[in-house]
């Protein structure tokens, strides 16, 4: 319970401090430095939703009024909504959940969103060599991260959950939208993508609507759409992991960038000393334990996809994550260790800002 309180804690921190760093970087503190140029003021709304906080802030730009605005507020979070409704693995009516209640029964007929995530869920769990794998559900829920029992399974009960953990028994059928888990006991949670789906999808509102710069925040899955209202790129800082208070070890810039965070200093639990968190290695079906702390995928693809990336580079460690990073066009990586040093891959304007921590390349 305790743990799960500082963890709540902790989010609440954590989406705040991006929310700073939004604001910072729309240029509202040039309204106590005015600026030449009037820039547009930015308008944010935060909403709880897919287990975290969710915001988003639009500008007002020449061909948009307050009311337009407020209307893409409401239709992007009916819209965030309605993928929890689907997506989710506390909702019994969701499209997961029923998924998972027939899961070696027989296929389940699915909203189109819901199939696009889950195949490409798969598609990811191929290129990561299963190291993302969004079958993990029974190892999540032997381990009780989320729940309100967290606890230490017993080898025998992990060697048992391993078998029903694996991508390649997610069964597909394109013409007939079906997913069948062909093994009794498989557990699907799209835990480590829907967020990253969701982002996209909130980008494509604020596309359809004209708007030519947003930033788009979900519980750390940033979308920086277009670029500062200055010409100048946006700056999202990236929050410094275990700090309690909203402060960046540092920043990245871009235009039309999508940045990642999965830390592993968020969701866990503690017992006898030793700090167990919400991201399972689907080999030994244990939480990742290769000295990452916190990697944030940087990347001008989709949301989704970093998503995913985000929490497969924890199971693969430093060497083989930075790989698959580096094989990946357009998709850059800033991961930060126990030991306080930091690696950022070639491609990310990545600027440290906190010399507590030590920048190798
Ligand atoms: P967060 O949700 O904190 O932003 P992630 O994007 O890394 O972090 O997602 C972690 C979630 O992904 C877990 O809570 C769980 O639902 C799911 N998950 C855990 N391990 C794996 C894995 N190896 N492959 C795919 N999904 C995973
Ligand atoms: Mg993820």
């Amino acid at each position: 319970m305790i743990a799960r309180r500082i963890y709540l804690l902790c989010l609440v921190a954590f989406a705040l401090v991006f929310a700073t760093y939004a604001i910072h970087a729309t240029g509202l503190s040039e309204r106590f430095f005015p600026a030449r140029v009037q820039e547009p003021a930015p308008l944010s709304r935060t909403e709880f939703a897919l287990s975290t906080l969710c915001t988003i802030t639009l500008f007002e730009q020449a061909n948009q009024t307050y009311q337009a605005n407020y209307e893409v507020f409401e239709i992007i979070f009916r819209r965030i909504r309605e993928i929890e409704s689907r997506m989710s693995l506390f909702l019994p009516n969701s499209d997961i959940s029923r998924i998972n209640a027939a899961a070696g029964l027989a296929p389940v007929q699915i909203a189109d969103d819901v199939f696009e995530v889950i195949e490409r869920a798969k598609q990811i769990a191929e290129l990561s060599g299963g190291a993302f794998d969004p079958t993990i559900g029974p190892l999540m829920e032997l381990w009780g991260i989320k729940g309100v029992n967290p606890r230490v399974p017993s080898q025998e009960e992990i060697n048992a959950a391993l078998p029903l953990v694996n991508w390649r028994n997610i069964e597909l059928d394109r013409e007939q939208r079906t997913v069948f888990l062909s093994l009794p006991g498989m557990v699907l949670d799209l835990g480590g993508i829907a967020k990253g789906y969701a982002a996209d999808e909130a980008l494509a509102i604020i596309r359809e609507a004209r708007l030519e710069r947003a930033i788009i925040n979900l519980g750390g899955d940033v979308i920086m759409h277009g670029e500062r209202p200055d010409r100048t790129p946006w700056r999202v800082g990236l929050h410094t992991p275990h700090a309690a208070q909203r402060t960046a070890f540092g920043i990245v810039r871009g235009r039309d960038i999508t940045a990642v965070t999965s830390g592993v200093y968020e969701q866990y639990f503690i017992y006898n000393e030793v700090q167990y968190h919400h991201i399972i290695s689907p080999f030994d079906g244990r939480p990742t334990r290769t000295g990452i702390i916190s990697a944030t995928i940087v990347s001008s693809g989709v949301s989704m996809d970093a998503d995913a990336l985000s929490t497969a580079v924890f199971v693969l460690g430093y060497e083989r994550g930075r790989a698959l990073i580096d094989s990946l066009e357009g998709v850059e990586a800033v991961f930060v260790f126990e030991n306080r040093s930091i690696r950022a891959t070639a491609g990310v304007d990545f600027t440290l800002v906190d010399d507590s921590f030590r920048l190798e390349n």
